[in-house]
């Protein structure tokens, strides 16, 4: 993987009162009134923003917010967020109305060294999502320095993530270097044997990443619903489980691959299983060449559960995405739960190191109880799926040294 600069490299020079833009993901929750639910997003970036105020920068908050349809939308604007912010850091945040022209070079030239300012929803101009130069170049004219530390937001080569990244001296925040580095853990330069888990509901969305992990892990275990595919292709009766019938063919390239590529892939032995989709529902575990005609696949079963721990204890590395039941619905939740604690023991023992993320994988592994004993649990659903799947992320690659 190519080396990116970090603040590190930023902070050989004298930053005092220089313009530093940092594109974050002040993209966060917010109730009806606007008031923002939930700041784990504005505690990730909160490491570079006082470093870079503590040495005296003038820190400007660039990020997306939401959706508007390329114009100015007080539904979405970052002002209550910028106040959220301020809470997050201990120190007053200043906003501007807009993320160019006067309001924004006004409110720059206010700043005090080592202050903070957030500028207006990037979304506001339609430049930003087609990356328009002319956006990009507006943007970097309030800048000296450009820091990206919104991982989530690298997937997409937009004016504040990728354009403006190529005008300015670039840097990757804290927030952006603790992704990459643990991205690098799980697939770059990984310790062996690697072991993946895919789960979740369908074949179709994980093509990409499965296609990509049989070349780069030693064993992909596959559960979910997904795995129901798998086990059709190979001639098991399912029942009424959930399957995408016109994916067979592409699951038995799948697994023809991994044999080529001398990974290892772990289906299901049994299976938990039950006439609805509903909590509390009766459950029985089965093989999964026995599951009953007027019964579906819920969750994996504790012969599975067995060979899976055997693979984790011997691993020195898990990368996780997905589920492996329907874990919003007790009991098939607890294949997901046994695994995911399992793994976040031998973590926290030391025997190996655990990354996860994408989609349902951050609740699911938070209702197992699990999240804090991972090495690393990625915040950033589509660009870490993306990662995943091999995919030069545009926001990171621009970032390269
Ligand atoms: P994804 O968003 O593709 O990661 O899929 C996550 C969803 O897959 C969750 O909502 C799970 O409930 C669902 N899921 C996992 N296993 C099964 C299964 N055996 N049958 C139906 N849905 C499942």
């Amino acid at each position: 993987m190519a080396k990116h600069k970090t603040l590190d490299d930023l902070f050989k020079t004298d930053i005092n009162g220089k313009r530093v833009l940092v594109r974050a993901d002040l993209n966060v929750p917010t109730d009806d009134k606007g008031h923002v639910t939930d700041t784990t997003r504005l505690a990730r970036i909160a490491d570079t923003l006082t470093e870079l105020a503590g040495r005296g920068a003038k820190v400007i908050v660039l990020s997306h917010f939401g959706r508007p349809k390329g114009g100015p939308d007080p539904k979405y604007t970052l002002a209550p967020v910028a106040d959220a912010l301020a809470k997050v850091v201990g120190k007053p945040v200043a906003f501007a109305g807009d993320c160019i022209g006067e309001p924004a070079r006004k409110a720059v030239d206010a700043l005090p060294a080592g202050g903070i300012l957030v500028l207006e929803n990037t979304r506001f101009h339609a430049g930003e999502e087609k990356n328009d130069p002319a956006l990009a170049q507006a943007l970097a004219e309030n800048g000296d320095a450009y820091v990206n530390d919104a991982f989530s937001a690298a997937h997409r080569a937009h004016a504040s993530t990728e354009g403006v990244a190529h005008l300015l001296p670039a840097y990757a925040g804290r927030a952006m270097e603790a992704e990459l580095d643990a991205l690098e853990t799980a697939l770059g330069n990984p310790e062996r044997p690697v072991v993946a888990v895919v789960g979740g509901a369908k074949v179709s969305t994980k093509i990409a990443l499965l296609s990509n992990l049989i070349k780069r892990v030693d064993t992909l275990i596959v559960g979910g619903g997904m795995a129901n595919t798998f086990l059709a292709a190979q001639g098991k009766k399912i029942g009424k489980s959930l399957c995408e019938y016109d994916l067979l063919d592409k699951a038995r390239e799948i697994a023809a691959a991994a044999k080529a590529a001398g990974c290892e892939l772990v289906l299901p032995v049994d299976v938990v299983v039950a006439s609805e989709f509903k909590a509390g529902a009766a459950a029985q575990t089965v093989s999964v060449d026995a599951v009953p005609e007027d019964k579906m696949i819920l969750d994996v079963g504790a012969d599975t559960m067995a060979y899976l721990a055997g693979r984790f204890e011997t691993a020195k590395t898990v990368v996780w995405n997905g589920p492996l039941g329907a874990f919003e619905v007790p009991p098939f939740d607890q294949g997901t739960a046994a695994a995911a604690r399992l793994v976040g023991m031998l973590t926290k023992m030391g025997a190996l190191k655990s990354v996860a993320g994408g989609g349902d994988t951050v609740a699911a592994l938070n209702d197992a109880g699990a999240a804090e004993d991972f090495t690393y649990v990625s915040a950033a659903g589509g660009a870490f799926l993306e990662w995943m799947e091999g995919a030069v992320l545009p926001g990171v690659a621009a970032l390269e040294a």
